[in-house]
């Protein structure tokens, strides 16, 4: 059977990838420091699939600690999604991020190299695509001028990531870029758990609608999209996650040395067609009132699906209400999210 080490695989996204991966018959090992998740989600994954997964509690820029999983487990593929995300945090500590981001990517390269691991998934974003409003953004879309330290830890990786297997024949790289992922596992005994007030759009609704915020802001109606509100392209993390199985999947097959795929819905949905689909999911209203544009928001973006149908043979399933339902139930029976 083969062995998949999913780096980062206790957090929202790689938590549910390692139930697609299970259920697709892969064996598969966790690494995480619980910096951004908690360990509760293990148990969760238990309950969820019947089986206990190996998992190390190493930080990824660690080699030495990380080098024990590659010891003890016959690797066979890396997925890694281990890195810190906040846009607004990777601001006030850019280093951090260049520390975490960076280092972790490099780390898990050398080891792959040395053990003779030869193929990885690596978690960009659609944030490489800068602000351009040449929508939608295919793969061959330029790189852009990102707006914050995170968005450039990810330009940077892919660029490191491409050089490292550009260099090395036997490695064969696979960068995925995510659009918007939403939503919660079937069960909702999963999802996103952000610490304190999020940031992000769902989670914010999510706790409006749940009772422990208050009321959400839009950030702009005076866009030049339909409604004036901003246009993104959100994904079911179910959806995301079974693209990660089909670039496993692909990266098998192929010859060639780094691939590159969107995933997204190619839907662009507005802000205000979010609120109205999870104010259906709930049965109430969600308090909003309209505020000022937030810096760095660009106001349409979507991807092109084209080349991730075509070749990875990846479609996402679900749209806007399975999001909104799927978060709906994640937040009703983890009010609070999870336990320590
Ligand atoms: P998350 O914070 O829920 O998961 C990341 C996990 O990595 C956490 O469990 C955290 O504890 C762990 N981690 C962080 N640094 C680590 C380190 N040095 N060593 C070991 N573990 C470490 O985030 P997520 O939303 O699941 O995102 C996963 C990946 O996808 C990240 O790389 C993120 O940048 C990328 N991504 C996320 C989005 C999004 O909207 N969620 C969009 C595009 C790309
Ligand atoms: N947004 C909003 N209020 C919030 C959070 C987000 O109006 O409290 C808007 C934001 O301006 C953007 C959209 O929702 O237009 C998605 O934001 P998110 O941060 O979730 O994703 P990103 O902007 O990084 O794609």
């Amino acid at each position: 059977m083969s062995t998949v080490l999913v780096t980062g695989g206790n957090g929202y996204i790689g938590s549910h990838t390692v139930i697609a991966l299970h259920e697709s018959g892969y064996e598969v090992v966790i690494a995480d420091n619980l910096s951004n998740s908690k360990l509760e989600v293990q148990r969760r994954l238990e309950k969820i699939t019947g089986k206990s997964f190996k998992f190390y509690n190493v930080d990824c820029c660690d080699k030495e600690a990380l080098r024990q999983v590659f010891e003890e487990n016959k690797i066979d593929s890396v997925i890694h999604f281990a890195g810190l995300k906040a846009v607004g945090e990777s601001v006030r500590i850019p280093l951090d991020y260049y520390r975490n981001n960076i280092m972790s990517a490099i780390t898990v390269a050398e080891l792959m190299k040395e053990y003779g691991v030869g193929k990885l998934v690596f978690s960009s974003s659609a944030t490489v695509y800068g602000m351009s409003e040449d929508v939608p953004f295919t793969e061959e879309s330029p790189l852009g001028v990102c707006t914050n330290p995170y968005g450039w830890t990810k330009w940077m990786i892919e660029q490191i990531l491409r050089d490292f297997a550009s260099a090395n024949p036997e490695i064969k790289v696979c960068l995925l870029r995510y659009f918007n992922p939403v939503g919660a596992h079937e069960s909702g005994l999963i999802g996103e758990d952000p610490r304190g007030i999020p940031n992000n759009l769902f989670p914010y609704i999510s706790k409006v609608a749940g009772g422990t915020l208050e009321c959400l802001t839009v950030f702009g109606d005076d866009y030049n999209t339909p409604d004036g509100t901003c246009l993104r392209d959100y994904i079911h993390v179910c959806d995301l996650a079974d693209g990660h199985v089909k670039a496993i999947e692909y990266l098998a097959k192929t010859e060639e040395n780094v691939c590159v795929f969107n995933l997204g819905t190619g839907k662009g949905t507005s802000v205000k067609e979010a609120i109205a689909a999870f104010e259906k999911a709930c049965g109430h209203e969600i308090k909003h009132v309209f505020g000022a544009r937030r810096p760095g928001d660009i106001p349409v973006c979507y991807a092109s699906t084209e080349k991730a149908e075509r070749e990875l043979g990846f479609k996402a399933r679900f749209g806007i209400d399975e999001m909104c339902s799927s978060c709906w139930k994640w937040q009703t029976m983890n009010p609070d999210g999870l336990a320590d």
